[in-house]
């Protein structure tokens, strides 16, 4: 099963993505995390992203391309995986579809998840996590029982630093200009499904996999 999980930022698609990922046993690629390692690494394409990713805008397509291109070839995607947030732009889309010809490869499906600003912007603006072992919060809905404190281990927990109300503002806008344009280009394709992302979380996964896996739940 080979998809797409396009949606806003804080739309809730990496939560959705890693889980479905998880569930139908194929790699979840997230070309946000790759980048963050890629910085936290400060190997030379982390140099150069480092600040896109600072001031909300996308990185440049010719080095996303490259990052996104060398790990859909690697042998553990052959029997699928989920792509959360790459294509984001018209030109990662056509390098997508150039490379998964090569690769004889054909897409399952494009789930589009759906939110507002309003909504995303309070979601991002209070997500914490913990650089220690992964676990995340909410200030408002999941907050930790010690305030700033990982309840599993205890670690203090962080902010990305691109989830501020500002940058927010800016992702936002490189989503409605570059991003949103791509649900026409897969729906013209018979390959996009919409889910209301301002749903909860358990309600969104059950519909995305009816969507993926219909009769499965
Ligand atoms: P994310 O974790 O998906 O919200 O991505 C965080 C940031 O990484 C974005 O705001 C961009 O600066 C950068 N980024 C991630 N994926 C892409 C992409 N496909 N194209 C360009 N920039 C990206």
């Amino acid at each position: 099963m080979k998809l797409i999980f396009l949606g806003p930022p804080g739309s809730g698609k990496g939560t959705q993505a890693k889980r479905v990922a998880a569930y139908l046993g194929v790699p979840h690629i997230s070309t946000g995390d790759m980048l963050r390692e890629a910085v936290a690494r400060e190997t030379p394409g982390g140099v150069k992203a480092r600040d896109f990713i600072g001031s909300g805008l996308l990185v440049p397509d010719e080095l996303i391309n490259i990052i996104l291109g060398e790990r859909i070839e690697r042998k553990d995607c052959q029997k699928g995986f989920v792509l959360d947030g790459f294509p984001r732009s018209s030109g990662q889309a056509d390098m997508l579809t150039k490379k998964l010809q090569e690769l004889s490869m054909t897409l399952d499906k494009v789930i589009d998840i759906i939110a507002s600003f309003q909504v995303i912007s309070e979601r991002i603006c209070g997500r914490r996590s913990c650089p220690n072992c992964g676990a995340s919060y909410h200030i408002l809905y999941s907050s930790p029982e010690k305030k700033d404190i990982c309840n599993e281990c205890g670690n203090s927990l962080v902010r990305r630093s691109d989830d501020t109300e500002e940058v927010v503002q800016a992702r936002y806008k490189e989503y409605m200009e570059k991003t949103m344009p791509l649900s026409d280009y897969y729906k013209h394709k018979g390959l996009l499904y919409t889910v209301n992302g301002e749903l909860d979380i358990e309600e969104v996964y059950k519909n995305i996999v009816n969507i993926i896996l219909p009769k499965m739940l």
